[in-house]
């Protein structure tokens, strides 16, 4: 696959309301991106995801939310000032004599190692356990490119998982498999690069890079470090355990993936040219528990109101059990599906005459382009 893909995407997600180029009214500022209402969605979707599998269904992660702009001190401490400084945005705080430089944070790693002690104070967690969040982090790339891919200003959804020095492997295998099997369910395939001791930070045993080939190449999506104690030493931090009376410094594993990469990549992976019904098309073949809308909810003609007014019933009762859904009366029912299938809505469902009759609908599936009838009360079950 070739660039072209990257240029159709790139116009889909500007056409359709996913993505657009920041202060385009302005001729556009390099390296940031607006998401519109799909790409709202879609990300929302994302990090839903991800915060139902990293952090939600366990029980040893502790989310936080924490400052993007932190004392410089921080910066200091971690090792990213003066080194990381060229790509670092520098801003003052306060104004006059108090006036004090700090940074827009590169990466949300910080604010988890800054709040180690606090956890620990309030939850008294056993090891291994994590802090976890998902936020703005922002480095001045020196050339920003490749759409979603180098940004200036992105997000990012981060995992300190502290463990004792002597177990670090059995956990990084562990984040390993959690890693491989959120891939498999947004929906993108990732090649793992086992990165050489040359290449990685100086701080790391251990970086796997989850690499993904996007139209410009093969290139990193996520990561997975072992960071041994270098953080918690850089900031003064133990860890009291008082089971065996011992202080002493946890291990770092840390998933640390970018949420705009992966929206990226899920787009570029969905992208799908076919031929249905004699015709070609273009859809974003989106794994459903991500796709911005669920379902697409039609009544057949648009100027017969009991057909409507049956619709818009349909779509009221159904959307406050699935809140992702839409409705359409726009155009011809083949134009309708067209659009549905271009933001990669997964199933479309027709009130027709028959509906008035039998309480049945159509339902349309995105991939095949086949329609089957099925009672309204067996609906709910078909589409979740
Ligand atoms: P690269 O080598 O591509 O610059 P990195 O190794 O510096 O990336 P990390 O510091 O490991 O990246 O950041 C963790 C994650 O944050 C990356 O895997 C990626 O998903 C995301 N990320 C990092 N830099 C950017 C950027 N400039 N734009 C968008 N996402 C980014």
């Amino acid at each position: 696959m070739t660039n072209d893909l990257m240029e159709k995407v790139v116009s889909l997600c500007k056409r359709r309301g996913f993505v657009y180029p920041s202060s385009e009214i302005y001729g556009g500022f390099s390296g940031f991106w607006d998401y519109g209402p799909l790409g709202v969605e879609l990300r929302h979707n994302i990090k839903q995801h991800f915060w139902s599998k990293f952090i939600f269904e366990r029980e040893d992660i502790y989310p936080i939310s924490t400052s993007i702009i932190m004392s410089p001190k921080i910066w200091e401490a971690s090792g990213h000032v003066p080194g990381f400084g060229n790509e670092i945005f520098k801003t003052s705080v306060g104004a006059g004599e108090e006036t004090t430089t700090s940074y827009l944070r590169p990466e949300t790693a910080q604010g988890m190692f800054a709040n180690f002690k606090n956890i620990v104070d309030s939850f008294h967690p056993r090891l291994p356990f994590g802090i976890a969040q998902i936020g703005k982090a922002f480095r001045n790339e020196i050339s920003p490119r490749d759409f979603l891919f180098r940004l200036r200003e992105f997000e990012q959804m981060e995992i300190e998982y502290f463990v004792k020095g002597k177990d670090w492997e059995k956990y990084f295998e562990m984040w390993r498999g959690i890693m491989n099997g959120f891939a498999a369910e947004v929906g993108v395939k990732i090649h793992e690069f086992e990165v050489p001791t040359d290449e990685r930070a100086h701080y790391s045993k251990r970086t796997i890079d989850f690499q993904f080939d996007y139209p410009f190449g093969r290139g990193e999506l996520w990561g997975l470090a072992y960071r041994t104690d270098f953080d918690l030493k850089n900031h003064n931090l133990d860890y009291f355990d008082d089971e065996i009376g011992e202080r002493f410094m946890p291990h770092v594993v840390e998933p640390s993936l970018g949420v705009d990469r992966t929206v990226l990549a899920v787009l570029v992976s969905a992208y799908t040219e076919d031929e249905l019904g004699g015709e070609l098309r273009t859809y974003l073949k989106l794994s459903k528990n991500i796709a911005p809308v669920r379902a697409a909810v039609f009544p057949l003609l648009k100027n017969k109101p009991e057909l409507v007014n049956k619709a818009k019933e349909l779509f009221l009762n159904l959307k406050s059990q699935i809140p992702n859904l839409a409705f359409d009366d726009n155009g011809n029912i083949g134009k309708r599906y067209r659009r549905q299938d271009e933001i990669g809505t997964p199933f479309c469902i027709t009130i027709d005459f028959d509906t008035l009759q039998d309480d049945t609908v159509t339902l349309r599936d995105r991939d095949t382009g086949e329609q089957k009838r099925i009672k309204i009360t067996d609906l709910k079950e078909a589409i979740v």
